[in-house]
């Protein structure tokens, strides 16, 4: 099964992206995390990424296109996989779906899971991820057993730059211009299913499986 999460940055898409990659043992591919391990690394890429990620707006699409068909061609992604944080734009999903074409396949669903501005600027100020392994918790909605410390790898928790409130509302401002655009994109193609993100994790997961008849 090929799917796309949808949604404003801070909906939760990345949180159900890993629960569905779980249930399904598909791979489960976020640019988002591409890019801070690069700039974690230090690599040409991250370091290019990061100056556009800082500002809260998307970073150029040809450092990203080839990187995600790069990626969906390894043999993991045989059985399928789902995409968090890709496409964002329309160059981006008609390259994929290029991509796609030219071996005879096709993304199976774009999940859109929807929540409203107002909760996502209180949700994304109260974000922390771990600056050793990337994971990403909540201070009210899914806090950590230590307090600062990740519960995966020990590490320390921060605000991410991009989660800072002047970044979030650039981001949500980008999100409305180029990403939202693809909720009628792959409604057109008969493949969106819709979701609402403000109810509780648990529930958004089962209303996902629902959707995908699975
Ligand atoms: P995320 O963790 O998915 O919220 O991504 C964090 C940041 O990485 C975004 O705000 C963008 O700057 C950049 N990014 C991630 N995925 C993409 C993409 N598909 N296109 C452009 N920029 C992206």
């Amino acid at each position: 099964m090929k799917i796309i999460m949808l949604g404003a940055p801070g909906a939760g898409k990345g949180t159900q992206a890993k629960k569905i990659a779980e249930k399904y043992q598909i791979p489960h591919i976020s640019t988002g995390d591409i890019f801070r391990a690069n700039i974690k690394n230090g690599t040409e890429l991250g370091m290019k990424a990061k100056t556009f990620m800082d500002q809260g707006l998307l970073v150029p699409d040809e450092l990203v296109c080839d990187l995600v068909v790069d990626r969906v061609q390894q043999d993991d992604c045989k059985a399928g996989y789902i995409l968090d944080g890709f496409p964002r734009t329309i160059p981006q999903a008609e390259s994929l779906d290029a991509a796609l074409a030219a071996v005879g396949d096709a993304v199976d669903y774009a999940v859109n899971v929807e929540v409203p501005d107002e909760n996502i600027v209180n949700r994304m100020g109260g974000r922390r991820a771990c600056v050793g392994c990337g994971a990403t918790y909540h201070l009210v909605y899914a806090p950590t057993q230590k307090e600062g410390i990740c519960d995966t790898c020990g590490a320390e928790l921060i605000l991410r730059d991009d989660d800072k409130p002047e970044t979030v509302q650039k981001r949500l401002g980008v999100y409305h211009e180029q990403t939202q655009p693809l909720i009628d994109y792959y409604n057109g193609k008969g493949i969106l299913r819709e979701v609402d993100g403000t109810v509780a994790m648990e529930d958004v997961f089962q209303a996902i499986i629902d959707v995908l008849g699975a």
